[in-house]
């Protein structure tokens, strides 16, 4: 039996990274390219799948880690265009079951120039299109793509993956790494767990809810899986104006999950936009439970958690071995 302070103690597992650089990319092909929404969606998602087996990322990238794409052609000073990070979507074994397809949902980067911020270049209205995320979701099967990385050695499952209960918590895009992780800890050559895995997914609408029907179709099928979502740009509940963000999740689902984030053994992860992990922290600190998980760094813990600034929260707190965080 293991000790509370077992229990915290969290061993990563040892990973690859940098087998494949920059200077030197490999060629891989694409072998899927489908949206991930939920139906018809403004924010375009596909899931690209792309078949690394002629390169040296075969077997080698753990679920957490990302790979790197480098799109054709030059930036806008005429310069080669610079590797991008995608996370990866699928378990340890890819989705061939050999590691030599990974996916990642890559979201269609489209946007208006802001005139107030960007310096000249930028200083005019007008659309700005991702060159890397459209180059990917413009991609068809059989096309060749040039390929880097792996990348990461934190964002992870722990080595042994049966001594941890689980919290994921996404916003849009930062669902990728949860696919893989639940789909390991499921449906992989250990699983599947006992162990309570709790998704929590944060998207502007329904419609944008990523690989939805298939976290719907493993919740009904795993006792011990739960997928709970918030909307932010649709009304929460009838008789409302507004959505919610993730982390109002935790309030309505305290009786439940408040057990399961109080447990030692639990490692809480977090993926997405910045903003959500102060959002998330201060919802912890109000309800009591962000012990285990962050910190502090400074006086941060002199003013009540709802006065906090997520200045104070970047400079006051840090996070402990049981949470994860991958945020921009
Ligand atoms: P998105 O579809 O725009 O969804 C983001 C959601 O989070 C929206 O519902 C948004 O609400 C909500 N939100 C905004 N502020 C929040 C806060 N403080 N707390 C909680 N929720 C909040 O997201 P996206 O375009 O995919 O962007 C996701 C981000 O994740 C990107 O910055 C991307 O770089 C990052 N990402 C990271 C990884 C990784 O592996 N590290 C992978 C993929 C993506 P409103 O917009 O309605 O306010």
């Amino acid at each position: 039996m293991l000790t509370e302070q077992d229990c915290t103690v969290v061993e990563l597992p040892k990973v690859d990274t940098r087998l494949i650089t920059p200077k030197a990319p490999a060629i891989a092909r694409v072998v899927g390219n489908l949206p991930c929404t939920y139906g018809k969606s403004n924010s375009w998602v596909r899931n690209v799948a792309i078949d690394v087996s002629a390169t040296a990322l075969a077997g080698k990238i753990r679920i957490g880690q990302a790979f790197g794409i480098i799109p054709p052609g030059t930036d806008e000073d005429g310069k080669p265009h610079k590797v991008r990070l995608y996370s990866i979507a699928s378990p340890d074994a890819g989705e061939d079951g050999r590691g030599n397809i990974l996916c990642t949902p890559v979201k269609r980067t489209i946007a208006e120039f802001d005139p107030e911020i960007g310096g000249n270049r930028r200083a005019h209205r007008g659309m700005f299109m991702g060159a890397c995320s459209n180059y990917l979701c413009n991609l068809s099967v059989g096309d060749e793509v040039l390929v880097t990385g792996p990348a990461g050695k934190r964002f992870l499952l722990p080595a042994d993956a049966e001594r941890h209960d689980y919290v994921f918590i996404a916003t849009g895009t930062g669902i990728a790494p949860y696919r893989g992780m639940v789909l390991q800890l499921l449906k992989g050559p250990a699983g599947p767990t006992r162990r309570d895995i709790w998704l929590l997914a944060g998207a502007p609408y329904t419609s944008d809810l990523l690989y939805h029907e298939l976290f719907l179709e493993i919740e009904r099928e795993f006792d011990n899986f739960h997928y709970l979502q918030a909307v932010s740009r649709e009304p929460h509940a009838p008789g409302e104006l507004r959505g919610i963000y993730v982390d109002r999740l935790l309030v309505s689902h305290l009786e439940r999950l408040g057990p399961v984030l109080e447990r030692p053994s639990t490692l809480l992860y977090l993926c997405g936009i910045a903003g959500m992990q102060f959002s998330i922290y201060r919802r912890l600190a109000l309800l009591g439970l962000l012990d285990g998980y962050a910190v502090p760094k400074s006086d941060i813990c002199v003013t009540s958690p709802a006065d906090w600034t997520s200045t104070q929260m970047r400079r006051g707190l840090r996070a402990t071995a049981r949470c994860m965080i991958e945020v921009y």
